[in-house]
């Protein structure tokens, strides 16, 4: 398990309660931090995770650019 210490108090990080903000329209959105780290890709600072929406714009714009359907 992992804390974050805040205000000299140990709280334990919640995956249920794990948010981030878009990097392309800027929302805050709950993140499924075991999923990313399971994905075995993700550092604490460099990972970017986009909002449902713009989720579903990158992958729909990445299958086009390939000429396959969704
Ligand atoms: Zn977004």
């Amino acid at each position: 398990m992992f804390y974050i210490l805040h205000k000299r108090k140990l709280i334990p990080i919640d995956p249920d309660r794990v948010y981030a903000f878009c990097p392309q329209c800027g929302v805050l959105h709950a993140v499924d931090l075991q999923a990313e780290i399971a994905d075995g890709d993700c550092d604490l600072l460099g990972t970017l995770t986009y909002c449902d929406e713009c989720g579903k714009a990158i992958r729909a714009a990445a299958l086009a650019a390939t000429g396959k359907e969704d």
